[in-house]
């Protein structure tokens, strides 16, 4: 997979597309980690989550990545080294 054609699916907010667009760039100067293995980063298992978040803290797109995925208040997957899908199921009641 390339940088250019990473995430394929993602649904860009209107408050989030300045960010992207920082985000995108700092993709086109080389592959992330993620780009190579999006299941490692969409995992629910918890070994996978601190293994993509290790893996985001050495990524050159960190910073954008991080605001990027707080301005779109992304709810899946781990962004810049956080899980975003803990926070939603914080709120949750069984
Ligand atoms: S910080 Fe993590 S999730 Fe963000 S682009 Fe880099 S490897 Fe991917």
């Amino acid at each position: 997979m390339t940088s250019a054609s990473w995430p394929k699916t993602l649904e860009i907010p209107p408050d989030a597309r300045r960010q992207w667009a920082i985000l995108r760039e700092a993709l086109a100067v080389s592959e992330p980690p993620c780009a190579s293995d999006a299941e490692l980063w969409h995992s629910r298992n918890a070994d996978d989550i601190e293994a993509a978040s290790d893996a985001c803290h050495g990524c050159h797109a960190f910073t954008a990545c991080d605001s990027y995925a707080t301005n779109a208040n992304e709810a899946t997957g781990v962004w810049a080294g956080r899980d975003r899908a803990a926070k939603q199921s914080k709120g949750k009641t069984a």
